[in-house]
């Protein structure tokens, strides 16, 4: 017996559940079309929204900001991390954003849970979230002190209702938080609802860009630009994780929050900062995105077109409204059954069971990038199509 023993049990329940995840291993760059254990398929799981993983700029400046800084800073960004790059990268993504500053965390998940922790610090807080936001801002709220209201997806009667509440209404702060884009469904929120709510209730509005920055907007600006609503959401949140192809995360705002921040946000107090190369990495990211308009309108044809044919094929791709584009299964072991066939008909989607979504609501996940090709595009509907009569889920 061994005191590590209780594992094998808890495994074999997450098995029971389907909850057992084997990882699956890249062997080449993230690219459209990659090599996935052994095996050359198109990739449609990856957030590279805008194919800068591989961009040569991008490559370039990561090697050289290795070549002239070294490879990391060995230090938290209070402490000595912070280097000339982070300040200027900061400064460039407040401009992307249209705010007066923004502060660069290690991550977008870190991000989420800072804002939240720093901001919402009493038990006379009020954090009100929608119930499909990511697990950073679920996990944010349970590192706040604030009370959590948790309102029906996108549904503006019950935010109104919770908004006027007596509860809420006497609350010390107020502040929503709300995905730009939802991770699983691909629909974006009702953003210029929520904020004239939001104006009307003196609540604090922080949005999560995660999978809008680089993808919706002028320029990939984001929800914000999206809905033309510049100044008056407070908080955006964003990713390099994603169409910046890199890591990290960043609060864009007033500047009063980022001082704020700098100083109470734990994650940026206690974590060390970005190796100056990924930094630069960003920097010349930003440039692609102003100088190489094409990859956002690539992106744009490219969903458009393998969102209109999944669905001529006969697939039903909920409420999806950008990149991410789910085929809706309805069971967990179909959706695994038909990612696995569709990995033989080399198309790599990932299959999305319970917890992530709610029973029923099982999928595949499709992220369309600007650097498929439309033949890979045509290829991967019709494997879909194949699978898909062959286990009688289309007709
Ligand atoms: C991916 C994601 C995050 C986390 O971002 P990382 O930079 O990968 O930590 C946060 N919020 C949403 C909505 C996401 O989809």
């Amino acid at each position: 017996m061994s005191r590590m023993d209780f594992l094998k049990d808890e495994i074999n329940k997450l098995k029971e559940e389907n909850r057992f995840i084997k990882l699956r291993v890249l062997e080449s760059e993230q690219a459209p079309i990659a090599v996935i254990d052994g095996k050359k398929v198109i990739n449609l799981t990856s957030n590279n929204y805008l194919n800068l993983t591989t961009h040569p700029k991008v490559k370039k400046a990561a090697a050289d900001a290795c070549l002239k800084y070294g490879i990391g800073t060995a230090a938290v960004r209070t402490i000595i991390g912070t280097t000339t790059l982070h300040g200027e990268l900061e400064k460039r993504l407040a401009e992307f954003k249209q705010t007066e500053a923004a502060l660069v965390i290690q991550s977008g998940f870190t991000s989420n849970t800072a804002v939240c922790q720093s901001l919402m610090t009493s038990h006379e807080d009020v954090l009100i979230s929608d119930e499909l936001n990511h697990a950073s801002i679920i996990d944010g709220g349970r590192l706040s002190k604030a009370v959590k209201k948790v309102y029906r997806h996108s549904d503006m009667t019950h935010l109104k209702e919770i908004l006027e509440s007596p509860e809420v209404k006497k609350a010390r702060r107020r502040m929503l938080v709300t995905d730009g884009v939802f991770s699983m469904d691909g629909d974006i929120a009702k953003l210029p609802e929520i904020v004239e709510l939001c104006e009307r209730h003196d609540t604090i509005i922080m949005v999560d860009d995660a999978h809008s920055s680089g993808v919706l907007g002028n320029q990939g600006r984001g929800t914000v630009d999206h809905f033309d609503l510049k100044g008056r959401v407070d908080i955006q949140i964003g990713t390099l994780s994603k169409a910046f192809g890199t890591i990290g995360g960043y609060v864009a705002g007033c500047q009063d929050l980022r001082d704020y921040m700098v100083s109470t946000a734990r994650p940026f107090l206690f974590s060390s900062s970005h190796p100056p190369s990924v930094i630069a990495t960003c920097l010349a990211g930003l440039d692609v995105i102003y100088n190489e308009p094409e990859l956002l309108e690539k992106l744009w044809t490219n969903t458009k077109f393998f969102k209109e044919e999944i669905v001529k094929a006969g697939f039903d791709i909920n409420k999806s409204e950008t990149p991410i584009t789910p085929v809706m299964i309805g069971d967990t072991k179909k959706a695994v059954e038909f990612s696995d066939r569709l990995f033989e008909e080399g198309v790599f989607a990932l299959s999305i069971g319970f917890p992530t979504v709610a029973k029923g609501k099982e999928r595949l996940r499709n992220i369309i990038t600007a650097g498929h090709e439309i033949t890979d595009l045509e290829r991967a509907v019709a494997a879909y199509k194949k699978v898909g009569k062959e286990m009688g889920l289309l007709s």
